[in-house]
């Protein structure tokens, strides 16, 4: 039989059906994949882990994404909003703890309007030149996109979801399309962001034939970060009573885009951490080599919440940023000053 890691490594791809056997593969197979992963990562990055401040600016959403706790269905959910001043705070707070990128999300808050984030923006970059500014903030117009890069925004993160799109159906009603997720990773891309995409691991109704879609996308599309964890369930969605993904396989499928995209920027997601208490480490030795910490205020952090159990929404960004630091290094890694642009351009 011929060996599935070493193709993957070798060729940086493999055939749909080849991935969906690596998926069910056993476990000295998934150690084999994990070791060379991790292998990669440090070829390419070092024992660096860039680390990210993420601000939660908004929890209003007027979309309503069947998996999401903070859809605009839920009127359970206490809806926020910081203000340009808070936000400013909480960068002032990030860049004092070391660091040099600051990634804005949201639900899509039609306060928000362009104007408004074209201000929150300028305002960001003028204090802190040396910083990148990424935006999570949705699906746009191309020229609201273009306005925004323009003001100096230099990263987008905006999650695939699912590359399958019957799957991709059952996740979110049907004014939600797939080829509008499409189209706005595309003119990203055409505008020149450093641009993310991403999906969920072990959703409702995801099949090993959707995540061979996932991976074959990611490499056909080739983006600079590839952000990935697993489902968690909402207690008010209706897929509440569904399973979370499992650590296993998100860690087995952070290996795999590690060997297909070596120099991709990848992250040990909350979600990750939410599922297992060393998740973020485990997910570094499977070849992650960013995380991204809250830098909201405590004060709203335990309302954005879009699965239960989110974890370290409690502590203060100072505690974070130590707790992070001490588990990075105990796993030989350390966390540092830097914008950690993407290298695979
Ligand atoms: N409104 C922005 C940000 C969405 S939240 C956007 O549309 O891009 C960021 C990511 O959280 C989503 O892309 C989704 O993949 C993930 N997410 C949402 N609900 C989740 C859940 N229940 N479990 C795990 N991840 C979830």
């Amino acid at each position: 039989m011929i060996d599935l890691v070493e193709k993957l490594y070798k060729n940086q791809t493999l055939s749909k059906k080849e991935f969906t056997e690596l998926l069910n593969c056993d476990t000295d197979t998934a150690e084999r994949l994990r070791a060379l992963a991790e292998k990669v990562r440090i070829e390419n990055y070092g024992h660096d882990i860039y680390v990210r401040g993420l601000i939660e600016f908004s929890n209003y959403c007027k979309r309503d994404c069947l998996y999401c706790g903070i859809r605009r269905s839920n009127n359970n959910c206490e809806r926020y909003r910081l203000s340009l001043d808070e936000i400013m705070e909480c960068c002032g707070e990030g860049y004092n703890l070391g660091f040099r990128t600051f990634v804005l999300q949201s639900g899509e808050d039609s306060y928000f309007n362009d104007d408004r984030i074209c201000e929150i923006i300028t305002t960001i970059k003028s204090k802190y030149p040396d910083c990148a500014l990424t935006l999570s903030i949705g699906e746009k117009s191309y020229d609201s996109y273009k306005r925004y890069f323009d003001c100096g925004a230099d990263r987008y993160l905006l999650r695939h979801e699912t590359a399958n799109k019957a799957h991709y159906q059952k996740l979110h009603p049907s004014a939600q399309t797939f080829e509008n997720r499409r189209r706005c990773l595309n003119d990203l891309k055409k505008i020149g962001y450093q641009t993310g995409c991403g999906f969920m691991v072990g959703s409702p109704y995801q099949t090993d034939e959707c995540i061979a879609d996932d991976l074959l996308f990611i490499k056909e599309f080739n983006p600079q970060m590839v952000g990935i964890g697993p489902f968690i369930s909402h207690k008010d969605t209706q897929f509440k009573d569904y399973p979370s993904g499992t650590l296993e396989l998100t860690l087995k499928l952070l290996s795999i885009i590690r060997l297909m995209l070596p120099k991709v920027l990848l992250p040990a997601t909350t979600a990750l951490a939410t599922i297992d208490p060393r998740g973020r480490e485990k997910g570094i030795l499977a070849g992650a080599n960013v995380v991204m910490p809250n830098l909201s205020p405590v004060s709203v952090r335990k309302k954005y919440q879009i699965y239960d159990n989110k974890i370290c929404t409690g502590d203060e960004s100072a505690q974070c940023k130590n707790c992070l630091d001490l588990r990075v290094k105990s796993i030989g890694c350390r966390v540092v000053v830097d914008r950690g642009d993407s290298r695979n351009i």
